[in-house]
């Protein structure tokens, strides 16, 4: 596979549908601007934000792929996946969503009064405003953290509250990966293991979580995000590799003002694994615009 073929793809990114700042017709016409061609939106566990957005990308002739980035469980961990290129009205997708949606809202009141107990006012009625309808996440509560200067950036929310293990860290009974999985293939679409990276596992877990995600129907990795090091990308390339996944590549934007992931960059695919849009029912259009991929060096978030 050429790398060129990959230039103006991005299969992962996040609106006001969930924990984004902008709109999902306002991120299409980010990514256009930015020279993306194709352009999956994957917000949290919701399909909300998809009609705007394909409207939008049809108004632009960009190329759009319906998404969603689930919260699932694997053994005892919060693992996403993202869907990609299924049938955005089916049932059984939007019933196993609303679980997820359900279990935000109750979740939310829960870190609300952690929080409140820490000092934070009017927690959950500050966070379902921010969240405007939109799935309420963490990053809205550190947000609010942030605005009321108890803490310096997100990072640090997170960190100090948010994290895991931290005093605001509410866990969440997700969905079992497998049984995502499962929810997706019946839509008709392809499934993709997100930021690998992200995890905190050991090489040997990692293995573990490729192979049940491969055994359950899984079909990609995401072996490049913005802030993926070329290493990095090489290792989990050699990784799905093994365990005959292909790849995906995607940003996970959220936000203009986050400079280490900005709409369309993340690097290549790495050129010996089979690209997940390969697999797509329409194949996204080879986009001639060349982002600077052979200046790509990924930019780190602030700590
Ligand atoms: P939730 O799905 O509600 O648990 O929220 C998770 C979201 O919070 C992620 O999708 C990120 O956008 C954001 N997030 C997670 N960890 C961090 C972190 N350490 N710093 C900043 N944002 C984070
Ligand atoms: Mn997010
Ligand atoms: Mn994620
Ligand atoms: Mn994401």
């Amino acid at each position: 596979m050429n790398a060129t073929l990959d230039t103006g793809i991005d299969l992962h990114c996040h609106s006001t549908a969930s924990d984004g700042t902008l709109s999902p017709a306002a991120v299409v016409a980010a990514a256009h601007a930015a020279g993306v061609r194709t352009l999956a939106l994957t917000d949290h566990d919701t399909l909300a934000g998809l009609d705007a957005a394909r409207t939008a990308a049809a108004s632009l002739g960009l190329h759009f792929i319906d998404g969603v980035e689930i919260s699932t469980r694997w053994r005892n961990r919060t693992i996403h996946v993202v869907a990609l290129d299924f049938d955005p009205a089916h049932t059984m997708l939007h019933a196993g969503l609303a679980g997820l949606q359900a279990q935000r809202c109750i979740r939310a009141a829960a870190i609300a009064t952690r929080l409140e107990a820490l000092g934070l006012r009017d927690a959950l009625p500050r966070a379902q405003a921010l969240a405007a309808g939109g799935q309420i996440t963490r990053a809205h509560f550190a947000r609010l953290l942030v605005a009321d200067r108890l803490c310096r950036n997100a990072q640090q929310a997170f960190k100090r509250f948010l994290g895991t293990g931290k005093p605001a860290d509410v866990k969440c009974d997700w969905v079992p990966m497998a049984e995502a999985i499962g929810w997706v293939h019946i839509a008709g679409g392809q499934i993709v293991l997100a930021h690998p990276l992200h995890y905190d596992l050991s090489r040997t877990q990692l293995g573990n979580l490729l192979r049940d995600f491969q055994l359950a129907g899984g079909v990609a990795v995401e072996t490049s995000t913005a802030t993926t090091s070329t290493e990095d990308r090489a290792r989990v390339a050699a990784m799905a590799r093994a365990h005959g996944l292909c790849g995906s590549r995607g940003s996970d934007f959220h936000d203009p003002s986050q400079s280490w992931r900005r709409l369309g960059a993340a690097a290549p695919l790495p050129e010996s694994l089979e690209p997940v849009w390969a697999r797509f029912r329409v194949p996204p259009p080879v986009c001639p615009l060349q982002p600077p991929v052979a200046a790509f060096s990924p930019a780190s978030p602030p700590s």
